[in-house]
């Protein structure tokens, strides 16, 4: 036996997973990073977001680069958006010169793992869009959103 504790990571004592990763994501602006870093983007939004870069980083080879998250209520209208941006809801991904199969995959991916809202289940959490800024991911939560697997009936 050596004189040497056992490693701790912290939270969650033995056999808990705490080891620290550099978040799997880019940004296209200034603007979206410190939005990222120190705006006031949904937590949950920003959970799902993180589990879909993940995904994609791990499956797909993917490093996300946001492209949006937050925007004024008249550029929100400029862009024929619904006020989820601009309720610090969403977040777009950059998709161009992405394989259409890594869009369906992470699409599947997120809409397998959360159900944006029970009272409507055919609104997506996650879907890929081709209007706007260019070719995105939009990836939203809303205030009822669960993960499927706590949905009744599912
Ligand atoms: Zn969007």
């Amino acid at each position: 036996m050596s004189g040497k504790p056992p490693e701790t990571t912290g939270f969650g004592g033995a056999g808990a997973s705490a080891t620290w990763r550099e978040e799997p994501i880019e940004f296209a602006t200034e603007r979206i990073a410190e939005e990222w870093l120190k705006g006031r983007l949904n937590k949950l939004t920003r959970l799902v977001v993180l589990d879909g870069a993940r995904f994609a980083s791990e499956f797909l080879g993917w490093t996300f680069i946001l492209t949006c998250i937050w925007r004024s209520d008249d550029e929100d209208k400029a862009l024929g958006g619904t006020g989820v941006h601009a309720a610090w809801r969403a977040v777009d991904v950059r998709t161009k010169n992405r394989p259409a199969s890594d869009m369906e995959q992470l699409v599947a991916y997120l809409n397998g793992r959360y159900v944006y809202d029970p009272a409507r289940p055919s609104k997506p959490i996650a879907y890929a869009r081709e209007h706007g800024t260019g070719p995105h991911m939009h990836i939203q939560t809303h205030p009822n959103t669960i993960g499927r697997s706590f949905m009744r009936g599912a």
